[in-house]
């Protein structure tokens, strides 16, 4: 899953992208307003995270842009303490929740999960899946064929990609950028390695192999064969 910060107090922000990559997400962070809505603008993210009073473009004005841009992206905005305004205003204008300054880390974190939890109820479901494999969102649980199986934040993260994204083949660049934060080198087999990881888990011990290598291009899951 992969969030932007737009925070333009260089220390909160950095603390933000800290707890937040370690909670496992990739993270961008831009640290005044353009920067915020060039990113929100070109590069898909699964939520952001909008601080109102910034310097050059205030959080409000970007998330009326986003929103006439008609990007759907979750946005939580952070807001100051007296600003009742700002808060009717935010919410008003489409964003999803807010958290007003100062916040321990903790709830920004569980109001992250929340608001990503219902983005994914929205496609229909709190788990996503394919086949016998299903992906519980909420608790980062995966099971195949109702057996546990234990990943990595990293390999959850990949998987979850892959099954969002299910019968589309996704480049190594594409993996690279949304799962590690980094652009692929192509000397780099770090996907690879992460793959036939992911890959022994998943698929080794059963008959359907879900994960399929399509040379030359990137990596897929789906149902061999179009089966269901
Ligand atoms: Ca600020």
């Amino acid at each position: 899953m992969k969030l932007l910060i737009v925070e333009d107090e260089v220390k909160t922000g950095e603390y933000l992208k800290q707890g937040l990559s370690e909670a496992g997400f990739v993270v961008d962070l831009a640290h005044n307003g353009l920067d915020g809505y060039h990113l929100a603008m070109t590069e898909r993210y699964d939520l952001v995270i909008l601080d109102v009073m910034l310097p050059d473009v205030d959080g409000l004005r970007i998330l009326t842009s986003l929103r006439e841009a008609g990007k759907e992206v979750p946005v939580l905005f952070l807001t100051a303490r007296d600003s009742v305004d700002d808060r009717v205003k935010g919410l008003e204008l489409g964003a999803d929740d807010y958290l007003v300054k100062p916040f321990v880390f903790a709830e920004l974190l569980a109001r992250v999960r929340t608001l990503l939890r219902r983005g994914a109820n929205h496609a229909a479901e709190s788990g996503v899946g394919i086949a016998d494999l299903k992906l519980d969102l909420a608790r980062r649980r995966v099971t195949r064929g109702g057996r546990r199986i234990h990943l990595t934040a990293k390999e959850f993260a990949l998987l979850e990609l892959l099954v969002r994204r299910q019968g589309e083949v996704l480049p190594r660049s594409l993996i690279a950028s949304q799962v590690w934060d980094m652009n692929f080198d192509s000397d780099s087999n770090v996907i690879d390695v992460a793959i036939r990881r992911l890959l022994a888990k998943i698929d080794d011990d059963f008959e359907t192999k879900l994960i399929q290598t399509v040379r030359g291009m990137g990596y897929m899951i789906d149902m061999p064969d179009g089966r269901l």
